[in-house]
């Protein structure tokens, strides 16, 4: 197979991009004529934002107001068509106004009944990756390269979990290589919409937000791709989330394992569930900057990894909730711990980091909508206190296994920061410390001054300096 390249929201935000995107489509085939990539696209740059807005909107009855923002979208659509592919505009105007008159009825009726399910979310944010799909689809065809559109819904297949669905790996292999061998092996560019999917039913649904970077894994992952390509507005992945350490600089090779902490930690350049499918496959997974595809990018692979001695990036998730959980006999009795995580369970509550003492375990959430119930559970066998505003900075790479002394130049590094949990996971390939998030800022500039300030001097990156 050839390659699946994946567009975020800035690399199909405007007519430029479109226009990027188009040269980097044009060269990959140029290299690999006999088979054409598998294009996978995000909705436009802040689509899927206003779109929830638009069901807050319709949660609270005001059907004025959410007609008038999808109005807004829909004219930012059909205007971007007409530039981007003008041979084809009417057809393809015509598309995008039916997907909005769609969800335009769609909408007006949630505004109605007041109430937006998780499944009519998925049915309104999934109008985004319809209409941008369409709209990359008809850009390549209007500019000579064969390209077909494919409805992501009719062949990725995923469980009925909305707004979180996972798919149905062996399912979606049959029915995507049968697809993408009438496209792909006759030079045809396929492209779909990330982040959607349909039950077996063919209710629509969605892989979670930032979730087109998962699907172009699973389409990799199915179709047996050479590379699995994240086209987006950075270098690759950076050594720190460049809005907060503004000189970070490219991880130019990671590991599969070191992708995936950094990704679940919160390097927002990956969906965390990206690398899972790629990694079954053992297929690299690349990211580059639509902006400056000359440049190599990161690239993620089962070996990867820092020079020795080095850690590889540091990642931070904001806005986590310390729940501490004590038990009410003196020590933890025999099935505590089961007794306990069966709650977050049943209120289907991840869990990211944990830590244990002698009658107390301290766990971090990041989604609270069941914390009352999970709280209210836990009470019946434990004292249970919360600490919300909280935050995880993971310190990541290999080389944390081999040289204890990572681990020792990271505390000291963040001297006389309160440290509310510290933790270093059995792979020992993180260093995972929970502090207040007011101290994210210092916590990532101190840590990142003590691993990776010398280089910054030689080759800043940021997001947009070119
Ligand atoms: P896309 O729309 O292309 O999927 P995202 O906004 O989801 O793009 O992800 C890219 C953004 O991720 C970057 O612009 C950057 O601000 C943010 N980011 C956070 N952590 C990192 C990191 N370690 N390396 C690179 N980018 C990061
Ligand atoms: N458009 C979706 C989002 O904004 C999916 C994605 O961009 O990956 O979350
Ligand atoms: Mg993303």
């Amino acid at each position: 197979m050839s390659v699946v390249m994946k567009f975020g929201g800035t690399s199909v935000a405007d007519p430029d991009a479109i226009d990027r995107l188009i040269g980097i489509v044009r060269r990959q085939l140029h290299q690999r004529p006999e088979r054409a990539p598998v294009v996978v696209v995000s909705a436009l740059a802040g689509v899927t934002d206003k779109l929830i807005e638009v069901t807050r909107q319709a949660e609270e009855g005001d059907a004025a107001r959410a007609g008038a923002a999808l109005l807004a979208l829909l004219d930012r659509h059909v205007t971007m068509a007409a530039a981007v592919a003008p041979a084809s505009a009417t057809a393809l105007q015509a598309s995008i106004r039916a997907d909005f008159g769609e969800l335009m009825g769609l909408v007006h009726a949630l505004a109605v009944l007041r109430e937006v399910s998780p499944r009519s979310l998925d049915a309104v944010l999934a109008a985004g990756e319809v209409v941008s799909s369409r709209m990359v689809a008809a850009a390549l065809a209007d500019h000579d390269i064969p390209a077909a559109w494919v409805d992501a819904r009719s062949v990725l297949v995923t469980d009925a979990e909305h707004t979180g669905a996972v798919p149905d790996m062996d399912g979606n292999r049959r029915r995507l290589r049968d697809r993408a061998r009438r496209h792909v092996d006759g030079g045809e560019v396929m492209v779909l919409g990330g982040f959607i999917g349909a039950t077996r039913n063919g209710v629509t649904t969605t892989l979670g937000r930032g979730g087109s970077d998962y699907s172009a894994a699973i389409f990799g992952a199915v179709l047996d791709a050479d590379e699995i390509q994240i086209w987006t507005d950075v270098d690759g992945m950076l050594t720190a989330d460049p809005r907060i350490v503004p000189n970070a600089r490219l991880a130019p090779q990671l590991s599969f394992a070191e992708a995936s902490e950094l990704a679940y930690f919160g390097a927002k350049v990956l969906h965390p569930s990206t690398i899972l499918p790629a990694v079954t496959r053992n297929i690299p997974v690349r990211i580059l900057n639509a902006r400056r595809p000359e440049r190599a990018g990161t690239v993620i692979t089962a070996g990867g990894g820092a020079a020795d001695g080095e850690l590889t990036a540091i990642a931070c998730k904001r806005n986590v909730t310390v729940i501490d959980i004590t038990s009410s006999r003196m020590l933890m009795a025999h099935g505590f711990l089961r007794r306990l995580f069966e709650v977050f369970e049943r209120f289907r509550t991840a869990v990211d980091v944990v830590t244990t003492s002698e009658v107390s375990v301290s766990v971090t959430i990041d989604d609270t909508r069941r914390l009352g119930d999970v709280v209210d559970n836990l009470r019946h066998f434990a004292e249970v206190a919360c600490e919300p505003d909280m935050a995880i900075v993971s310190a990541v790479g290999e080389n944390l296994r081999s040289d204890p002394a990572l681990f020792v130049r990271a505390v000291t590094a963040l001297d006389r920061i309160a440290l509310r949990l510290v933790s270093q996971a059995a792979g020992r390939r993180n260093i995972t410390f929970v502090l207040r998030d007011a101290d994210v800022p210092e916590a990532m500039h101190r840590l990142h001054e003590a691993f990776f300030a010398p280089a910054a001097a030689i080759e800043p990156v940021s997001a947009h300096d070119s």
